[in-house]
């Protein structure tokens, strides 16, 4: 997960507008795209060529990035189609759109969900839940495929099992001789969950759909003293994120969608107390998610990321033998 903008509603000399790059596999999605969004990657990880792009919702500062990167895939000859996944509405939007980027090379397939929906991807799924905001609004889970448990190879042998064939056929949940594959497979490894949210006051939905996940990203647009503010606008304070992640049980919580005027810092201290393990996204911050059962969500910033790259092209030069002057050609 990069962020590639975390601010609200307009830029700030510190954040760009809505937009958090997944990579997933070999996809690259794109959730929200607000102004400014292609920038933004170009000026850190690059604009990959995306797969998909899915919208929470139809405010301003969630898609008005989408027509210029749209253009931007067309200069560069894109041919892969490129999906948009979006609430009710995203057609006619993207249909008002299209008079300003002009005709495209590749095609563009624009889907409209609603919430409780599934869209099916390699080796994942993602899911639609009702969020509460000001218009159509939705919110994402990803939910990978769950694993099959570890094979026992040595407990498979003691019970008279070959290895070859007879292990593949254990592990693809046949019994071989009498031997059932629960002998021998260990508990199925849950896949990731993770959810966000896009704009949204707090809600029973999102604390549903969070549950368990390894990582929340929730949008905390105000501090607590603009609590009231926050309600009239249909969004949250930092400590309304934290509560929802607490009542979720979640690994990690990412409040994004910062208001300019709101000191991050101070945000993230409010809501660590109500949910410790709480980081207020900064932009091209990334979080690095593990498989389950090989540890826990890990958060890095974009000065430690550039630091570790830095070390590492360092350590290249170091590496490559040192080039002398050029031999006069003889002769001379
Ligand atoms: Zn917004
Ligand atoms: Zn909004």
């Amino acid at each position: 997960m990069f962020f590639a903008g975390t601010g609200a509603s307009s830029p700030s000399a510190r954040r760009g507008l809505s937009a958090t790059l997944i990579r997933a596999g070999g996809d690259r999605l794109l959730v929200d795209c607000g102004e400014g969004t292609q920038r933004q990657l170009v000026r850190s990880v690059g604009l990959p060529e995306i797969d998909t792009v899915l919208l929470t919702h139809l405010h301003a500062d969630h898609w008005f990035g989408l027509p210029g990167m749209l253009k931007t895939f067309d200069l560069r000859d894109r041919d892969k189609p490129l999906e948009i996944f979006g609430p009710i509405g995203t057609r006619a939007m993207l249909d008002r759109v299209s008079a300003v980027h002009g005709k495209l090379g590749y095609r563009v397939e624009v889907e409209e969900l609603d919430v409780d929906e599934s869209l099916r991807f390699d080796g994942y799924r993602v899911q639609t839940f009702a969020t509460r905001h000001r218009g159509p609004s939705i919110g994402f889970v990803f939910v990978e495929d769950d694993r099959p448990g570890r094979f026992d190879a040595d407990q498979a042998i003691a019970l008279g099992i070959q290895p070859g064939p007879e292990f593949g056929q254990l592990q693809r949940g046949e019994a071989v001789r009498g031997v059932e594959p629960s002998q021998v497979m260990g508990e199925t490894r849950r896949g990731r969950r993770i959810v966000i949210t896009g704009d949204t006051r707090p809600g029973d939905a999102t604390v549903v759909a969070a549950s368990g996940a390894d990582l929340l990203i929730h949008e905390g647009t105000f501090a607590s003293v603009d609590r009231d503010r926050a309600a009239e606008t249909a969004h949250s304070t930092g400590v309304q994120a934290a509560q929802v992640a607490a009542d979720a049980g979640v690994k990690l919580l990412v409040i994004t969608h910062v208001a300019a005027r709101v000191h991050g810092g101070e945000l993230e201290r409010e809501a660590r107390e109500v949910f410790g393990n709480t980081v207020v996204a900064r932009d091209f911050d990334e979080v690095e998610l593990p498989l389950p059962d090989r540890g826990d969500p890990v958060h890095h910033t974009w000065s430690d990321r550039r630091k570790a790259l830095a070390q590492d092209e360092n350590a290249a030069e170091q590496a490559e033998p040192a080039v002398g002057p050029e031999p006069a050609p003889a002769g001379t």
